[in-house]
C-alpha cells in the first residue's frame, strides 16, 4: 500500500538553513526559531520543499552582506527571482496537476526577496512582498495557496497563522 502524505509545503531556503542568511542577521537560536515550525510541519505529515535562496545564488556565495530592498531591486537581481519564480511555480502547478496538495508557501518578513506583507526600508516600514515572492505570487495567484510571512521576532504568532492553515 502506498502511504504518502500528499500533503506540500513551500518553505524559504533560510527557514531550515540558517546559514544563508546575511552576516549578522542570524539572531535567534536554532532550536527557538527553526525547530517550532518543523515539529509542527511533521506533526501534520507535510511534505517539505525548500525555495532556492534568490540572495545567495545570485551573489554566488553565503558570505555576503545584508543589503536593503532598493538596492537589491535592479533588472539583473529582479531577472534572476522571475527565473527562480518561474521554476518554483512550475513545481508547484505540477504538484496540484497531480492531485497534490499545496497547503501553503512560506515567506520571511523583512527579507527584501521572500517578505510576504511588510519590510522596513530607511523611510519606515513598507507593506509589500519582496522581489522573489511577488513573483512567484504572480505566477500562482490564481491557485489560492495562503502565503504566510514567518516573523522571526513574534514566532508564537506565526506558528497559530500557520497551523490555522494546516487546520483548514
Ligand atoms: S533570500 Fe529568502 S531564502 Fe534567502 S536568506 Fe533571504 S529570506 Fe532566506
Amino acid at each position: 500500500m502506498d502511504n504518502r502524505s500528499k500533503k506540500f509545503i513551500f518553505i524559504p531556503f533560510c527557514l531550515i538553513a540558517q546559514a544563508y542568511q546575511a552576516q549578522g542577521i542570524v539572531k535567534y537560536e536554532w532550536k527557538s526559531s527553526i525547530r517550532p515550525f518543523i515539529d509542527l510541519l511533521l506533526d501534520y505529515n507535510i511534505n517539505l520543499i525548500q525555495m532556492p535562496c534568490a540572495e545567495a545564488e545570485y551573489n554566488n556565495n553565503l558570505i555576503r552582506e545584508p543589503k536593503g530592498i532598493a538596492k537589491y531591486n535592479t533588472i539583473e537581481f529582479n531577472e534572476h527571482c522571475e527565473f527562480l519564480a518561474n521554476k518554483v511555480a512550475e513545481q508547484i502547478k505540477d504538484l496540484v496537476e497531480s492531485n497534490y496538495e499545496v497547503v501553503a508557501i512560506l515567506g520571511i518578513e523583512q527579507s527584501p526577496s521572500c517578505c510576504v506583507n511588510y519590510i522596513y526600508t530607511n523611510k519606515g516600514m513598507e507593506k509589500r512582498m519582496g522581489l522573489f515572492m511577488q513573483k512567484l505570487y504572480e505566477n500562482i495567484k490564481e491557485l489560492d495557496i495562503p502565503i504566510i510571512g514567518i516573523n522571526r521576532k513574534h514566532i508564537n504568532k506565526s506558528l497559530k497563522e500557520l497551523e490555522k492553515v494546516l487546520d483548514n
